[in-house]
């Protein structure tokens, strides 16, 4: 089947669910949405109904906000029941926030992949007052202007721990091919990767759900970065590679809930569309770079937008990452010029 014999995406739930309220996507499986404080604008996390006690699926951040909107959720869609088990996705601030609230309150489990349960303890538990030398290295070598190179150095970075409760230790590791039974389903579970190292996908056996995370959004790519933490990373070339595995899985009757964004059909074309705008990306880019230029230099080839200061980050890690996969398949080369920063140029 070509791409274009694959249905549209459709939206069969237009409306978010407001705080308190929740909607019931099937039997059991019920739909809320926790508010962020980014363009993101909210997360979507899934309760499953284990019967006396509920299994969590994400959490959202730990904000004064969120857990008013938590305690409104517990009394009502979720009637008081407590949360026994917290899912979490991957590791990042907006899934793992509340998780050792729920820990703590409800004495929950906390299931993860072993890289999701590491990296978020150890990065609530990693406060920093000013970038990390690694930090300014790594913004250096991606081209940062000096001026907001030497602002960021006067300012506390954003912190895990800002908008992350703190996670007493211990989980329970899910792995790659694993069938998890939860809300009255079997689920296999799938490893996605790119958007973040070891991020858990869930494919209902019993019914069409799946619950995916970032891994698979709708409308918009999920963000791709190479981080300070390890700068040699290729995470998109990880990403491909995900989305080429979990291609073959999709069916037209798949109910997706994503992590952000409305639940939709359509993951076949989602899931070839996602592929192909990396791919029409990286060939933009390549055009772009017939000149040598720094990582960030190379926006509009990929965003084809302004980018404004609260995504100049997003987008700066993106353009790296994309930049980073074209060295490490030999399309393009690297150098480092006076300032400090890599100029990529085609091959
Ligand atoms: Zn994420
Ligand atoms: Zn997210």
């Amino acid at each position: 089947m070509s791409p274009s014999d694959h249905a549209p995406l459709k939206f069969h739930w237009p409306d978010v669910p407001e705080p308190g309220e929740a909607v019931e996507i099937a039997d059991g499986v019920l739909w809320m949405a926790m508010p962020l404080d980014s363009p993101l604008k909210w997360i979507n996390v899934v309760a499953l109904d284990d019967g006396d006690s509920w299994t969590l699926v994400d959490t959202g951040t730990h904000t004064k906000r969120s857990v008013g909107y938590w305690e409104l959720n517990l009394s009502g869609p979720l009637k008081g029941k407590p949360v026994s088990r917290v899912i979490s996705t991957h590791h990042h601030p907006d899934h793992v926030g509340m998780v050792g609230w729920f820990m703590q309150k409800h004495g929950a489990e906390h299931w993860a992949s072993r890289t999701c349960y590491l990296l978020s303890r150890m990065l609530v538990l990693d406060v920093e007052d000013r970038p990390t030398e690694a930090a300014i290295r790594y913004w250096t070598r991606a081209g940062m202007p000096a001026e907001r190179l030497a602002q960021r150095m006067q300012e506390r970075p954003y912190n895990f721990s800002d908008v992350v409760h703190y996670i007493p230790t211990g989980h329970i590791r899910i792995q790659q091919g694993e069938i998890i039974r939860a809300g009255g389903r079997d689920w296999d579970i799938h490893m996605g990767n790119g958007h973040a190292a070891e991020h858990v996908t869930m494919w209902s056996r019993d019914d069409n759900l799946v619950i995916a995370g970032d891994q698979i959004l709708p409308t918009i790519s999920p963000n791709i970065g190479v981080q300070p933490a390890e700068p040699e990373a290729d995470p998109l070339a990880e990403w491909l590679e995900a989305c080429e595995r979990l291609k073959p899985l999709a069916r037209e009757d798949h109910v997706v809930i994503g992590g952000h964004k409305l639940p939709f059909t359509g993951l076949p074309r989602r899931m070839t569309d996602l592929i192909a705008n990396h791919h029409t990306g990286l060939n933009r880019l390549m055009d772009h770079i017939s000149e040598p230029k720094t990582a960030v230099q190379c926006f509009s080839p990929l965003f084809k937008r302004e980018i404004v200061d609260s995504i100049y980050g997003l987008a700066m890690v993106e353009a790296y990452a994309h930049l980073q996969h074209l060295y490490k398949i030999g399309r393009a080369s690297r150098t480092l010029n006076d300032d400090g920063a890599y100029l990529w140029q085609a091959i």
